[in-house]
């Protein structure tokens, strides 16, 4: 934005290609957009990175997740998505949360972002603006789970954002005698299209009392998706749905 200072938001294309800025910040960083060229360039550059890191294994995803660089296994990575690694924790933790819950759930997580292949294809992530489509949850049965959410049209699919909060009291939840987790369990975001066919997007791991921001990129069109659900790992069963 300005050419003779520092940019603080180039150095968030990253966390938002991966979708761990927290809702203000990504506000904040596509309100810029359109201005930067750089910022524009450079979140073009990294649309790809997600679908890339999909197919990693839970040991190099686990690798991915650590403090020092030094412990990502040669190789692993190219040179592109390892810079981008190296740059801030966060950006890690996002990649490690990403890749371990498409692990979990033995299916690739759906993120795949298209790498835009033309420069008109960067003009437009400069220009989208497209308004977000509430999701109201509602709960299937008694459960400690609430959420809220939006889905938004991309020009690659689908953005879906949700905040899931959680009783605070271990009570709530089923006890899982002898894991000594207190009460974390997993969870995953499955989008419904129209014809019936369920798509996880997104799973992470939470406990009593917690509140989680989380955002997922899928290439299902917004007009197709029917249901957005809020399902358990262990046992599969649909805790909270919303109809876009
Ligand atoms: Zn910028």
């Amino acid at each position: 934005m300005n050419p003779n200072g520092a940019d603080k938001y180039r150095r968030w294309d990253a966390a938002y290609v991966l979708g761990s800025l927290i809702p203000s910040e990504r506000q904040e960083f596509e309100e810029h957009l359109p201005g930067c060229a750089d910022c524009s360039a450079a979140v073009a550059e990294l649309a790809g990175i997600p679908g890339l890191l999909a197919v990693l294994t839970p040991a190099e995803a686990e690798a991915l997740g650590r403090t020092g660089s030094e412990n990502t296994p040669p190789g692993l990575l190219t040179g592109l998505a390892a810079k981008t690694i190296r740059r801030r924790q966060r950006t890690r933790l996002a990649i490690a949360g990403l890749v371990l819950g498409a692990s979990a759930a033995s299916v690739g997580i759906t993120v795949a972002v298209t790498a835009p292949a033309t420069p008109t294809a960067q003009a437009t992530v400069q220009t989208q603006a497209p308004a977000a489509t509430r999701l109201t949850f509602e709960a299937a049965g008694a459960n400690p789970l609430t959420a809220t959410g939006s889905i938004t049209a991309q020009p690659w699919g689908t953005r879906v954002d949700w905040q899931c909060s959680y009783a605070p009291s271990p009570g709530a939840y089923p006890s899982r005698s002898g894991t000594g987790d207190a009460g974390a369990l997993g969870y995953s975001l499955v989008v419904v299209d129209t014809r019936g066919a369920a798509t996880q997007v997104g799973s992470w791991t939470a406990g009593p009392g917690t509140v989680v921001a989380l955002t997922a990129s899928t290439s299902i069109k917004a007009a197709d998706i029917s249901r957005v659900e809020i399902r358990s790992v262990a046992d599969g069963r649909t805790l909270l749905g919303a109809r876009p």
